[in-house]
């Protein structure tokens, strides 16, 4: 089957950058898988359109690998801070155009988005939150914070909001969230107008103020 034409490279082949490399395959992007560990390299092989054995840290083989070509660089690298840093400082130099890299933790974060990286990922941190808010509001479906002030959820419609037109549930002016589409059946209704009716089996994906979202969420 013809690939899709964005390209992709994924740097580090741990749990997280092997599975971000596999979903991309399996929507037929085409990805360069690299790591530095030859047996993560063989090991991984068959699953990719092409993965080679590199040493990020190193300018040189950057350029070779022709790492600014590409649409779009995801550096899973985790434990080694000081490679997945020093990775993401000269993929910025040779103008890599976006810029994905896992943050160890909340300081590494701050730092990788200093050195301008495009979007910054902790993925226990983020999974964790999804299980919980999953776990203590069973109406959640997805919960996804894009900032510390502003989350986005998939939410089961609350009986409370049923049978109500979106600009009658006021959630704009009681909790600072917009709807912003309506999954009902097959259908999504992307954006939804103020005058569309709430039915029992929508799911709402809102986005909005993180306390207005928990308030949300505790609606039955
Ligand atoms: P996960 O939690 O996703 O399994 P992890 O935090 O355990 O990941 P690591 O195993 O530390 O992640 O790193 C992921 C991969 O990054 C490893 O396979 C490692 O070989 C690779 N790696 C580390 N340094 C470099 C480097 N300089 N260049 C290329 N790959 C590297």
């Amino acid at each position: 089957m013809k690939k899709k034409n964005k390209q992709f490279a994924v740097i580090g082949l741990g749990r997280f950058g092997k599975s971000v490399a596999r979903t991309l395959t399996n929507m037929d992007y085409e990805v360069l898988a690299i790591d530095s560990n030859e047996e993560r390299v063989q090991g991984f092989s068959d699953e990719v359109t092409h993965v080679v054995q590199a040493d990020t840290t190193e300018e040189e083989t950057l350029k070779a690998l022709g790492i600014r070509n590409f649409d779009v660089v995801v550096v899973a690298i985790g434990e080694d801070v000081q490679a997945n840093t020093l990775t993401v400082l000269l993929l910025k130099e040779l103008g890599v155009k976006y810029i994905v890299a896992k943050a160890r933790n909340m300081l590494h974060g701050k730092m990788l988005v200093k050195l301008g990286v495009d979007r910054v990922v902790y993925p226990e941190r983020d999974m964790g939150q999804r299980v919980a808010h999953n776990l203590v509001a069973t109406n959640v479906m997805e919960y996804i914070e894009l900032s510390p002030n502003l989350t986005m959820v998939e939410v089961a419609t609350p009986r409370i909001l049923v049978g109500k037109t979106l600009a009658e549930t006021d959630l704009r002016a009681k909790y600072k969230v917009n709807v912003v589409a309506i999954k009902r059946g097959e259908d999504v209704i992307v954006p939804p107008v103020p005058s569309e009716k709430i039915l029992d089996e929508d799911i709402l994906f809102v986005v909005g103020d993180t306390k207005g979202i928990h308030k949300l969420e505790e609606l039955d």
